[in-house]
C-alpha cells in the first residue's frame, strides 16, 4: 500500500526544505515530554511532576528553535524572553485562586493574537519564512496561513470577552442578537470562502483584500460566539477557547514548518476538546448546544440577585453545629467557590481531623464544576493536604449521601441546588447535583441568604426541615466549630 499521502504537499515541502534529522529528534523528544506532562496533570498527586515535565518540553522546543535558525537578533529575543519570562512570574506569584479562569481565557487571547500575528508577518515576509515557492506563497501554505489567522482571531476576542464576563467587568448574562445562529453561520460561511479564495489568489494585489476581509471577519465571529453564552457555561467556554488556541498554533506550526508547535498544537487543541466534552457530560448538556449559546437567558443569567419571595429557614451556630458533628457517624463536605474566596480549606482541613479522632467518617465530594475551574476544590484540598482517598467524584458519591448523617455544604450553591433535577425552567436544569436533600441533616454555610451562586438562582436545600444555615464567612465558622470541638 503506497503512504504516500502522508508525504507532505510539493510546496510546502519546497518551501521549508529539508528538515534537519537532529532537530526533528529535539522536537520529537519535547513532544514526549508533553505528552509526560499531560498524563502527570490528570492526578493532584502528579501535577507537580507533570508542570516539569511540560517546562522541560518547552525549554527543549524554544532552545532547539533558537540555535537552528538564522535568529536576526539573539540579544532583542533574549530580552524579549526576559521581559515576558518577568511577567509571567510576577502575575502567577499574585493571582488569587479564585481568579484562575479568568486568567487563563487572557492567556488564551495572547495565544490566538501571536497566531494572528505570525500569519500575517508570514504573508507579508514570506521569505523570512521560507514559505516562496517560485514568485509567491503556495496555495497549501496560504490554506494553514489563512486558517491559523482565522482561528487565532476568533480565539483572542472570544477569549477578550470571556476574560470581561468572567471578571465582571462585563455582565456574564447571555447578549443576544435576533437571528444570531443564522448571522454565526453566514459568518462562518463566508470565512471558509474567504480562505478559499485567498489560497487560489496570485499576487499581493489579489490576496490582500481576501486576507483582510478574512482576519476581521474572524475577529468579529469571535465576538459573536462568546457573547450569547452566560451563567453557568462559562466553564466549557473557556475549556472550548483552551482547545482553540492549541489548533491555532497546530496551524501556524505547518505555516512555520515547525513540528515542535505542531505536536504541541495538536495537544492542546484535543485536550481541550476532550476537556470541554468531560465538561458538558458533567453538566449534562450538549456541546452544541453550549456552544450555541444563549444558556441561562430566562433567568438573567450570572449573580442577577433578583429579589426573592422571603421563606422560613433555620438559622444554627458553630456550638450547635459542633455539638451534631461529634454525634454524627458519617459526614460529606460538599465545598464550592465560597470555601475558595474564603480561603477555608486549612480550618476545615482541622476540623476533619478533629471528627476523625472521634471516630466519626469524613469524605469531601467534589462536583466536576465546582468552583470557577475544573479542578479547583482538588487543589484547594490539596494544598491542605487532604487525603486523595477522601475525596470522590460526584459518581462515586452520590448514592452515599442517602446514608449520611450530615451533609456539610461550604460555599457550594449551585451544585447541591435541587432544582437542577426539577425546575425545567432554571437555568442550571439537567446539570448533575449532590443529593444533598437525601442526608439526614444538612449545614449550609454562606455569607447570607441573599447571596446567590454563580447562576443567581434560589436554592430550595436553604428551607428544607434538615438543613441548618450557617451564616459567616466559611473560614470564621470553621474556624468556630473547631473552637467549639476542642
Ligand atoms: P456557587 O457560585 O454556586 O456558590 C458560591 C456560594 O458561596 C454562594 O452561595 C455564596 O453565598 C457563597 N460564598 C461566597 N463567598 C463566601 C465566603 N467568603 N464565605 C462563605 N460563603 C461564601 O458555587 P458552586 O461551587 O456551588 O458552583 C460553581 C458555579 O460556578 C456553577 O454554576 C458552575 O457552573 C460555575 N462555574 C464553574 C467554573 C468551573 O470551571 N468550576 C468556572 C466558571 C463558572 P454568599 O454570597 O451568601 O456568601
Amino acid at each position: 500500500m503506497s503512504l504516500s499521502f502522508l508525504a507532505p504537499a510539493a510546496d510546502t515541502a519546497a518551501a521549508h526544505g529539508p528538515v534537519n534529522p537532529w532537530v526533528a529528534l529535539a522536537y520529537l523528544v519535547a513532544g514526549v515530554f508533553f505528552i509526560l506532562a499531560l498524563r502527570g496533570l490528570s492526578s493532584p498527586a502528579t501535577s507537580r511532576a507533570g508542570n516539569r515535565n511540560g517546562m522541560i518540553g518547552m525549554a527543549i522546543a524554544v532552545i532547539t528553535t533558537l540555535v537552528t535558525h538564522d535568529i536576526a537578533n539573539i540579544v532583542e529575543i533574549g530580552i524579549a524572553i526576559l521581559i515576558g519570562g518577568i511577567i509571567g512570574v510576577t502575575i502567577a506569584r499574585k493571582i488569587a485562586m479564585t481568579a484562575m479562569p479568568e486568567l487563563v481565557a487572557g492567556f488564551h487571547s495572547l495565544v490566538g493574537l501571536a497566531a494572528v500575528l505570525v500569519g500575517w508577518a508570514a504573508y507579508l515576509n514570506p521569505g523570512a519564512f521560507g514559505l516562496l515557492v517560485g514568485e509567491g506563497i503556495g496555495a497549501v501554505s496560504k490554506v494553514e496561513m489563512g486558517l491559523g489567522i482565522a482561528i487565532g482571531a476568533i480565539t483572542f476576542s472570544g477569549s477578550v470577552i470571556a476574560f470581561l464576563k468572567l471578571s465582571g467587568k462585563m455582565s456574564g448574562s447571555p447578549i443576544m442578537l435576533p437571528a444570531r445562529h443564522v448571522i454565526n453561520l453566514g459568518v462562518l460561511a463566508a470565512i471558509i470562502v474567504l480562505t478559499a479564495l485567498f489560497a487560489m489568489a496570485t499576487g499581493p494585489a489579489q490576496t490582500l483584500p481576501f486576507i483582510i476581509a478574512l482576519t476581521v471577519l474572524a475577529f468579529v465571529i469571535g465576538f459573536l460566539l462568546i457573547i450569547p453564552i452566560g451563567g453557568a457555561d462559562m466553564p466549557v467556554v473557556v475549556s472550548m477557547l483552551n482547545s482553540y488556541s492549541g489548533w491555532a498554533a497546530a496551524a501556524m506550526g505547518f505555516t512555520l514548518g515547525n513540528a515542535a508547535m505542531i505536536i504541541t498544537g495538536a495537544l492542546v487543541g484535543s485536550s481541550g476538546a476532550i476537556l470541554s466534552y468531560i465538561m458538558c457530560r458533567a453538566m449534562n448538556r450538549s456541546f452544541i448546544s453550549v456552544i450555541a449559546g444563549g444558556f441561562g437567558a430566562d433567568s438573567g443569567g450570572a449573580g442577577d440577585g433578583e429579589a426573592r419571595e422571603q421563606r422560613p429557614y433555620k438559622q444554627g451556630s458553630a456550638a450547635d453545629a459542633a455539638f451534631m458533628l461529634e454525634q454524627a457517624e458519617s459526614v460529606i463536605i460538599i465545598p464550592g467557590y465560597g470555601m475558595a474566596v474564603a480561603q477555608a480549606q486549612h480550618a476545615l482541613r482541622e476540623m476533619a481531623d478533629m471528627l476523625e479522632e472521634r471516630g466519626v467518617e469524613v469524605k469531601y465530594a467534589i462536583h466536576p464544576v465546582a468552583g470557577r475551574m475544573p479542578g479547583h476544590m482538588n487543589v484547594l484540598l490539596a494544598e491542605a493536604s487532604v487525603e486523595y482517598d477522601k475525596v470522590f467524584e460526584l459518581e462515586d458519591i452520590n448514592s452515599e449521601f442517602a446514608q449520611a448523617d450530615v451533609a456539610f455544604i461550604i460555599g457550594a450553591n449551585d451544585v447541591v441546588n435541587p432544582a437542577a433535577k426539577t425546575d425545567k425552567s432554571s437555568p442550571i436544569y439537567g446539570m448533575p447535583v449532590f443529593d444533598v436533600d437525601k442526608a439526614k441533616q444538612v449545614f449550609f454555610i454562606k455569607r447570607s441568604m441573599g447571596g446567590v451562586g454563580y447562576a443567581g438562582v434560589d436554592n430550595d436545600v436553604f428551607y428544607m426541615d434538615q438543613t441548618m444555615m450557617l451564616l459567616s464567612d466559611a473560614k470564621k465558622m470553621v474556624e468556630e466549630i473547631v473552637k467549639a470541638l476542642d
